[in-house]
């Protein structure tokens, strides 16, 4: 049988390990997927870091859940799925049951029946992408890609698709004369300011701690770019005639973050939290401006992906990708916990 290189979580809180596996054979109603690229996700080190029992996966599972490739083999009864060898695709991250309520809309990643699934997708408890093949349970958790290639496509499936769930949600109140607010600029929030450019007319506003992070999101069209800090909500009203922001966006979630969000707000905004450092926002009154709504979404459904697609595909978004090699797994991690990745790292195999 042949083997591959994998990217495996064994133990909690420890590092992920490159080893050799086999190559998995798709059984019925399943595709293998040959990987072009596999994001690096921040969210990656908070599963890593929280300890045993967090969550219900049981281990070792192969890492991954942001991934790009071709359809290698189409496992039996999956040959009348309008798929064909050879064609790239975007894996669809949140894997439901398919047929509950929620995931007959599309919407996955509020599956009525997650709790009795003992995986949360590829990557989450289930066999991902950061390997050389892939296991994707089902046809309709694949969206075709077209021309785009399929390396620097990976983080469309969750730096794009998470944001742009989060903003798709507020478009109503981003009307001209508004702004939004996009605080930490890494995989998901450089994909936010082109999302928020691509689809809306509000002023874009960027926040994060490190001057090169400011440098990307000027680069990906933010209209201004702000020091975190503490005054840093000080600075967005200043720049928002003292209204605020119709939207922030906080895209870390720290303590820290959520209260310059809040200081940032707009009177009938949204606050909407998708990182996941765990922090607390006091809610009471005097705390957040009025009618200010706080939400913190979960990833984006599938009908959303393939408008994530449309807009690549016409060139209206475009992630910044840092290529690294499959094999240098655990030391693109380091880099990103410590800060020194620029947009998305994605890990591709060889040949
Ligand atoms: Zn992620
Ligand atoms: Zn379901």
């Amino acid at each position: 049988m042949s083997e591959m290189t994998a990217v495996r979580m064994t133990a909690w809180r420890k590092p992920p390990e490159v080893v050799r596996i086999p190559v998995p054979e798709p059984g019925p109603g399943e595709v293998l997927v040959k990987v072009a690229g596999a994001g690096v996700c921040h969210s990656d080190l908070h599963v890593m870091d929280w300890p045993a029992g967090t969550l219900p996966y049981d281990l070792p599972f192969t890492l991954g859940h942001e991934t790009a490739g071709w359809v290698h083999t189409l496992g039996p009864g999956t040959h009348g799925s309008g798929l064909r060898e050879g064609d790239a695709v975007l894996v669809y991250g949140p894997w439901g049951c398919g047929v509950c309520p929620s995931c007959a809309r599309g919407a996955e990643n509020y599956c009525r029946r997650a709790p009795e699934l003992k995986a949360a997708g590829g990557g989450l408890g289930a066999d991902g992408g950061m390997a050389e093949y892939a296991i994707v349970p089902s046809p309709r958790l694949l969206t075709p890609l077209g021309d785009l290639d399929p390396r620097t496509a990976a983080p469309l499936t969750d730096a794009a698709l998470t944001p742009y769930h989060a903003v798709k949600r507020s478009l109503h109140r981003l009307v001209p004369g508004t702004a939004a607010v996009v605080i930490g600029v890494g995989g998901l929030g450089h994909m936010a300011v082109q999302l928020l450019k691509a689809l809306g007319p509000a002023d874009v506003i960027a926040v994060d701690t490190a001057s090169d992070k400011l440098d990307l999101a000027a680069g990906a069209g933010a209209d201004h770019c702000v020091p975190a800090g503490e005054d840093a909500a000080e600075r967005i009203r200043d720049l928002t005639d003292g209204l605020g922001a119709s939207l922030v966006l906080d895209c870390v979630g720290a303590d820290a973050t959520m209260a310059t969000a809040a200081g940032a707000a707009a009177a009938e905004s949204d606050i909407t939290v998708v990182g996941l450092a765990g922090g607390t926002l006091p809610f009471r009154y005097g705390t957040l401006p009025w009618e200010a709504a706080v939400t913190i979404p979960y990833w984006g459904t599938r009908p959303e992906l393939a408008e994530v697609v449309a807009l690549a595909q016409a060139g209206r978004i475009r992630p910044h990708v840092e290529i690294h090699p499959l094999e240098e797994a655990v030391e693109t991690y380091r880099l990103l916990r410590e800060g020194r990745i620029g947009g998305r790292a994605v890990l591709v195999p060889e040949g």
